[in-house]
């Protein structure tokens, strides 16, 4: 951390009302690559979860009260200090989650758009009017901020899922307060300390962090206080906590986990394909809800994608994120390297093959080699279970049906791609994949101007594009009488 060239982005406590707030116990923040000591954080818990509702509550009504362009002034500065300090948060980021320093500096760049993107978006939320039924009245359609947002995130993209959400929930004149993971709080509390330094007032954007995650949910999703809570991290933790919100009938609105299907037919251009299932698979060591999960490739071609596609992945330097040229970074945990270790041996029991890795790495504890495996189907615990870290299988497939029912056969629905040329079989596969998002000829889709998210068991709601404001307004209909 002494590298930092700004040191104040480097903070321990909670930032609530546009204060740091320390609690009588501490936990430690670890460098994954190493397992070094980071610093140890301030160790909130439900009772500053709801002093920071409290507080987002007090701002609601004058940061509401603001119009769209003075928000949009605000949110620009703050989107500027993130570019202007993306060397340290990048650097903050890597030594925290792990990812290589390059795909972190990304990962700044990514956060920040959505801030500059809502920034300008919120400018544009228009009501609407309709005729009405009789003469005498009129029918007014307003849009208004739904109130307190809620959010948690995980660990995977420490900046951006936080940055997606209060991006569009400041925006639209909504008041925000985030749990970030245990595992990387680093990176939302320096995100505070810029968006104080942006001139955002105290209590608009609240971050508590702590261990406490069920306490501190329960409060995020059941106070009385927050109108609507968002949540990113598995199906699993997403269902408990939709429960929860229905004690309240908040607006919720979930991104979880994904089962992505990567097809590449025979009239694809290889190398093209070879290249986009690289990126889309091993960013953030596989460990993204929209890598590549399942890699399916035709028949005829399935010799010459799979040669290529070991051969590129055999060169990844793997190591320590901060140092110059690694591609791969270590995972979050230990425990999480045992998981993709468990998928891998129970899979090979099953019948796949392993053509590259398939073991831990020698780099640490938090390693595990890139692994490509062949022979696989799609009922083999790789291919039924989210893998989340550096692992591929591939299956091949004969027909355009039979590869869309296996794509199609998972409860996940977040992302999926397929690199093909034919225009016919484009629109059919688009539109047969049963996906939230489909990349087409392309294998990094995300961006602030497009509709994130998922169907099915992969959530609902969308992040980013002129949908996502809706996320975190109320539609009013003003119906006016007594008019003739
Ligand atoms: P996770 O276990 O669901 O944790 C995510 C967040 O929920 C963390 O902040 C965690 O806190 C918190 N949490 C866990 N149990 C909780 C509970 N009972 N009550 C309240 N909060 C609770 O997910 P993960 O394994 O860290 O993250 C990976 C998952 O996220 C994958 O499934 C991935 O696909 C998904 N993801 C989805 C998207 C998307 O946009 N769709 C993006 C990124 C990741 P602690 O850190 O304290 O445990």
């Amino acid at each position: 951390m002494n590298k930092l060239n700004d040191n104040q982005l480097l903070k321990q406590y909670s930032y609530i009302n546009g204060s740091w707030h320390s609690s009588e116990t501490e936990f430690a923040v670890v460098n994954p690559a190493t397992g070094e000591l980071l610093i140890n954080v301030s160790n909130a818990g439900v009772i500053e979860t709801e002093l920071a509702v409290k507080s987002a509550k007090s701002a609601l009504k004058a940061w509401s009260s603001k119009s769209a362009a003075e928000r949009a002034v605000l949110l620009r500065n703050w989107f500027n200090l993130m570019m202007e300090h993306q060397d340290d948060l990048a650097r903050i980021l890597t030594l925290e989650q792990g990812k290589p320093l390059a795909e972190a500096k990304g990962e700044i760049a990514y956060g920040a758009s959505f801030i500059e993107w809502f920034a300008e978006e919120g400018k544009r939320v228009y009501g609407d009017t309709i005729p009405a039924p009789s003469g005498d009245k009129r029918i007014v359609i307003i849009k208004q901020p739904v109130g307190v947002v809620a959010s948690i995130t995980p660990w995977n993209f420490p900046n951006a899922m936080i940055a997606r959400k209060a991006a569009a929930a400041l925006a639209a004149g909504c008041t925000f307060v985030g749990r970030p993971a245990t595992q990387t709080p680093l990176s939302a509390l320096a995100m505070a300390e810029l968006a104080e330094r942006a001139g955002i007032p105290g209590g608009v954007f609240n971050i508590v962090v702590g261990e406490d995650a069920k306490g501190m949910g329960k409060v995020l999703t059941e106070h009385p206080d927050v109108a609507k809570f968002t949540f990113t991290g598995s199906t699993a933790v997403g269902k408990q906590l939709i429960a929860q919100c229905a004690t309240s009938v908040k607006k919720v609105s979930m991104e979880l986990g994904g089962n992505a299907p990567f097809i590449v037919f025979d009239d694809a251009d290889i190398d093209a394909a070879v290249q986009g299932a690289l990126v889309s698979k091993y960013r953030n060591a596989g460990q993204t809800c929209v890598c590549t999960n399942r890699i399916f490739v035709q028949k005829d071609i399935a010799q010459a994608f799979t040669d290529k596609f070991v051969a590129a992945v055999a060169q990844f330097k793997i190591g320590n994120g901060v140092e110059e040229g690694v591609v791969i970074g270590p995972m979050i945990a230990k425990n999480a390297v045992d998981d993709v270790d468990k998928l891998v041996l129970d899979s090979v029991k099953a019948g796949a093959k392993v053509l590259l890795g398939g073991v831990r790495s020698p780099a640490g504890d938090n390693f595990y080699q890139p692994t490509v495996l062949t022979q696989v189907t799609n009922d083999m615990p790789v291919a039924a279970n989210e893998i989340f870290g550096p692992i591929t299988p591939i299956i091949t497939f004969e027909t355009e049906q039979e590869v869309i029912d296996m794509a199609n056969a998972t409860e996940y629905g977040l992302a999926s791609y397929f690199y093909a040329r034919d225009i016919g079989r484009i629109w059919r596969v688009a539109e047969g994949l049963e996906y939230g998002m489909v990349g087409i000829n392309e294998g990094l889709i995300s961006n602030a101007a497009a509709p994130f998210g998922g169907v099915k068991q992969s959530g609902s709601g969308r992040e980013g594009s002129k949908y996502g404001l809706d996320d975190y307004l109320e539609i009013k209909y003003l119906c006016m009488g007594g008019l003739s």
